[in-house]
């Protein structure tokens, strides 16, 4: 026996347009000038604690360690080897961890959020 054919009542009707979603954007938005990391990095707000959340426990240890990975992952550039030891400027961290994944086999870095109502402040959220 033929499947009768299913009720339609109701059922708006949609062009194939409307399907696939809104239109390109206008051209003065796709011909907007890209930012930098830099120009993004600037567009998001900072306030520091007086004290830094991250700790170097020791740095006869930072003395030691081969590759130094902390000072090229952040992508702030949070670690600097200055004087023959690391440097660490808290106050731009974007609190991503991924310092603390890099320093996870010397474990050598003691790593928490900021205190409530300091740190980094997205723009977007
Ligand atoms: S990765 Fe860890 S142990 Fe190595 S230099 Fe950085 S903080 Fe020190
Ligand atoms: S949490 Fe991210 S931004 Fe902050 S110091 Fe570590 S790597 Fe840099």
């Amino acid at each position: 026996m033929k499947k009768p054919a299913p009720c339609r009542a109701g059922v708006p009707e949609f062009t194939l347009s409307e399907v696939e979603g809104p239109a390109a954007p206008p051209p003065e938005i796709r011909t907007m000038k890209k930012l930098t990391l830099e120009q993004k990095l600037f567009l998001n707000g900072f306030r520091p604690d007086r004290e830094s959340h991250l700790r170097i426990i020791d740095q006869a240890k930072c003395r030691e360690c081969k590759l130094r990975q902390c000072t090229y992952i952040c992508p702030v550039n949070s670690y600097r080897w200055e004087n023959d030891q690391i440097t660490v400027f808290f106050e731009g961290c974007l609190e991503c961890g991924a310092c603390r994944i890099a320093c996870q086999d010397c474990k050598n870095l003691e790593w928490s959020y900021p205190r409530g109502g300091f740190g980094v402040n997205y723009r977007t959220g």
